[in-house]
């Protein structure tokens, strides 16, 4: 058992090596200022493209750039702004809801600890950890598609359950990687394993990947 965790180590570190040289300037590609707009850009990117939620929050947090703003703004307001971004009622919801208890409860601060931001409306655990790991510079595993794709085609976990995945990454990597992880594996999955028609043999990692087609 030791030994399998122990030879899955190596070898994720070994993956991790060669997506850090493959993705250099790889990073968290929600436009962001503070935690606050960090959380509502990763609220809205649920079923949606970054580049789009760019679109989106650029002239959004210009006019409504905090907890109090938004809190002001009714669920069909709010609605109204971030219609492009799909399922926008939800998302409204959600908003509003979690502007509300930033401010009745954390005094205008998105709170930085994962139980804090899990009790948020609308927040799950992937959402907390962009947000810990990206705004607060605290270690996250942040499970999405890709990461989920990745991993278990890579052989390191064999679930799509994202908080089993998140555990299990938390034991093989290093807490220093554990930030960083989630976009080099999203960059390598939207560039080269994409999901349905990966290109394993343009594959950097092909000869260590155990779902390799080469
Ligand atoms: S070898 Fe193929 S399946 Fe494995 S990570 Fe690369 S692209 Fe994905």
């Amino acid at each position: 058992m030791n030994q399998g965790i122990n030879h899955k180590k190596k070898i994720l570190s070994e993956v991790l090596s060669r997506l850090k040289r493959e993705y250099p300037d790889s990073a968290c590609s929600l436009v962001h200022h503070d935690p606050f707009q960090l959380l509502i850009s990763t609220i809205l990117s649920a079923q949606c493209t970054d580049e789009r939620v760019n679109k989106v929050t650029g002239p959004l947090f210009q006019k409504y750039p905090d907890a109090h703003a938004f809190a002001s703004l009714s669920e069909v307001e709010i609605g109204k702004l971030i219609f492009s971004t799909g399922f926008y009622n939800n998302k409204a919801r959600s908003i509003k809801a979690t502007s509300i208890v930033i401010l009745e409860e954390h005094d205008g601060n998105v709170p930085a600890t994962l139980e804090a931001l899990v009790k948020l409306p609308g927040v799950g655990r992937k959402t907390a950890n962009v947000v810990l790991g990206n705004a607060f510079g605290i270690p996250g595993v942040t499970v999405d598609t890709h990461v989920t794709r990745l991993t278990n085609l890579l052989g390191f976990v064999k679930t799509k359950d994202a908080v089993k995945i998140e555990k299990e990454l938390m034991i093989l990597m290093d807490k220093t990687d554990w930030t960083l992880s989630a976009h080099l594996f999203i960059d390598h999955g939207r560039a080269v394993c994409i999901a349905r028609r990966p290109q394993c043999q343009d594959c950097i990692l092909n000869d260590v990947c155990v779902s390799t087609t080469v």
